[in-house]
């Protein structure tokens, strides 16, 4: 049920949600991230200039398990709202959205004030 698709949705919509432990590894999995398509010069540099500079370097495995569990946990213990399409079930863009990919649209009781 951990799809890729839902992985993305909670990261873009509900970072808040992600503790400061949570926090701090995500921001050094982007920093890794960033830092690989870097030159060596720019890795020192951009290295030198952040404070607190964190990069641990998960292997890809790592970083998906450690995706799925923070997601995990914040899909049962928080308020989350999962906006599916409701002809097909494919997953919006956002909490709000009420148009998917697959081209449908729908009425969302999210979204007020329109
Ligand atoms: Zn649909």
């Amino acid at each position: 049920m951990l799809d890729n698709e839902l992985i993305r949705y909670i990261k873009s919509n509900y970072l808040n949600f992600f503790n400061k432990e949570e926090r701090l590894i995500y921001n050094s999995i982007l920093n890794s991230q960033k830092l690989s398509k870097l030159s060596l010069e720019a890795k020192e540099i951009f290295s030198q200039n952040i404070e607190d500079f964190r990069c641990n370097n998960l292997q890809k495995e790592e970083e998906n398990l450690f995706f799925e569990k923070v997601i995990f946990r914040i899909i049962s213990e928080e308020k989350v709202y999962i906006n599916r399409c409701p002809y097909c079930g494919t997953l919006a863009r956002t909490p709000y959205a009420e148009r998917a990919k697959c081209g449908h649209s729908w009425y969302n009781p999210n979204v007020k004030d329109k």
